[in-house]
């Protein structure tokens, strides 16, 4: 069927928008009529030719983060009808082999990832290969949910892996370095799943502290200033630290925040090398983890969270035609919580 979109055809170019065609579903696959499509900083990196992964192949449609209501199913489908409407998990593992089987698709070597190696969400229909990479919502509208599909699920995947290092600690304190899209989701989570926690957001812009505060946290400062703070309020150090910016220079300064036995938890990418002192990790036991993305679980529980009312998605609406504006904005950084596109 033809579908009105947003293509990619070259680096750095505006998208295009075009009619193209899209398949019907058969089998296990699902058409979607997209609803609500987040832009995500990796639509930007990806547009500008920074992160393409090996099976990537130009022209696309961006877009990973993606929700809407099911138009057709093919034969095989289970557990879904016509007309629900649901958020996508955005890494389709090839369901074989070791990771698929343990439900860690983010590991899978043969993954697909819509907007990233086959054709995304900025599109008003978009082909979901299996029904199983779909999360039903009940009462959460479809805008709403879509930046669920990544930024929700990538900081629910960071906290789990922080939670063990979190539990050690009778106060523990969680440092979020980075106020942007995810932050907001982390934040909020962090504040629903645990009382006894101090968080201290981190980041030079003004505004991005102040939405940090409104969303919960209990100090947003610069990082120049992390170190007295944490001083001031206990005698071992921060838990954990949720680095979302991956910054060379950054994350050194931020594991010397760290309590002994407190976690770095590293989900940005934006340096190429991150260390940590020899001494810090051998001595005082520090770790340094890396969280990409989140599981599938994952999903379904930010889900049910914003369900409850217990989070809710900073949004700012955008048709599919005023794309090429929202990347400009995204990328000058004049946003406060997530750009969805409404096809
Ligand atoms: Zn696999």
């Amino acid at each position: 069927m033809k579908s009105k979109a947003a293509l990619l055809r070259e680096f750095s170019k505006p998208l295009s928008i075009e009619n193209v065609e899209i398949e019907e579903p058969k089998g296990e696959e699902v058409l979607i009529k997209i609803q609500g499509a987040g832009i995500c900083r990796t639509d930007l990196r990806i547009w500008k030719g920074l992160e393409a992964r090996p099976t990537f192949k130009l022209p696309i449609i961006l877009g990973h983060e993606n929700s809407g209501k099911i138009v057709k199913m093919g034969e095989l489908v289970k557990g879904f009808r016509e007309g629900d409407n649901v958020v996508v998990y955005a890494t389709w593992g090839d369901l074989t082999c070791r990771y698929c089987k343990e439900g860690k698709y983010s590991l899978c070597k043969n993954q697909t990832i819509p907007g990233q190696t086959t054709n995304g969400g900025f599109s008003e229909y978009m082909l979901v290969r299996s029904y199983r990479w779909l999360v039903k919502l009940n009462t959460l509208n479809t805008v709403e949910a879509a930046p669920l599909a990544d930024a929700g699920t990538t900081s629910m995947g960071a906290i789990r892996q922080a939670l063990p290092f979190i539990n050690k600690f009778s106060d523990p304190i969680v440092v979020i370095n980075g106020i942007g899209g995810l932050a907001t989701y982390t934040i909020q989570i962090l504040k629903a799943m645990l009382n006894n926690l101090t968080i201290i957001a981190i980041s030079r812009k003004k505004e991005h502290r102040e939405i940090a505060l409104k969303l919960g946290a209990d100090y947003a400062i610069e990082l120049k200033d992390a170190e007295e703070l944490i001083s001031k309020i206990s005698d071992l150090g921060a838990s954990v630290v949720i680095d979302l910016v991956g910054n060379e220079e950054s994350t050194y300064r931020l594991s010397k925040l760290l309590s002994q036995e407190g976690a770095l938890i590293l989900v940005g990418i934006e340096g190429k090398r991150v260390s940590l002192d020899t001494f810090d990790t051998v001595v005082w036991n520090k770790k340094l983890l890396g969280s990409n993305y989140g599981t599938l679980n994952d999903l379904q529980d930010v889900v049910s969270l914003a369900e409850k009312g217990k989070i809710k998605s900073l949004i700012s609406k955008e048709s599919l035609d005023n794309i090429n504006e929202a990347f400009k904005r995204l990328d000058e950084g004049n946003i406060e919580g997530r750009i969805v596109i409404t096809p």
